[in-house]
């Protein structure tokens, strides 16, 4: 059995609050939320990233579950951003593909911030 974290939540053995869930993909809460809303987005088989691995019905899934999520998190109107760190020069922590919706607070026009 796999020891990532995102898949053992989404086995259901590390609690989340769950948002959204359907075949492919299930959506839960950030454990540190960057804003007021802040879920993510995961397949429920592991796939490390974004690549040539992902089948295309996965990817279609994680990004219809998007405006679903954020019609669950009241964002739908006052909109939303839709990030997936990809890789090291992104500083994706978690190396199970994810998607990021985040809203709630208007945010600034900057979208890539170099440490
Ligand atoms: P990344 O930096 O890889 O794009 O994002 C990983 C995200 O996963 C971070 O925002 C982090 O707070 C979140 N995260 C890490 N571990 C857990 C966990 O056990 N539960 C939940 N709900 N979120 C987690
Ligand atoms: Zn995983």
């Amino acid at each position: 059995m796999s020891e990532c974290v995102f898949c053992m939540i989404a086995r259901g053995e590390i609690p989340a609050k769950v948002v959204y869930s359907d075949e492919h993909v299930i959506a839960f809460d950030d454990i540190a939320p960057q804003a007021p809303v802040h879920t993510l987005i995961i397949p429920k088989v592991h796939y490390d990233r974004m690549g040539p691995d992902v089948p295309s019905e996965v990817t279609c899934a994680l990004f219809a579950a998007v405006p679903k999520v954020a019609e669950a998190k009241g964002v739908a109107e006052s909109g939303y951003r839709v990030i997936v760190n990809n890789g090291p020069d992104a500083m994706q922590t978690v190396e199970h593909l994810h998607v990021h919706v985040i809203g709630g607070r208007r945010m600034s026009h900057g979208m890539v911030n170099f440490g």
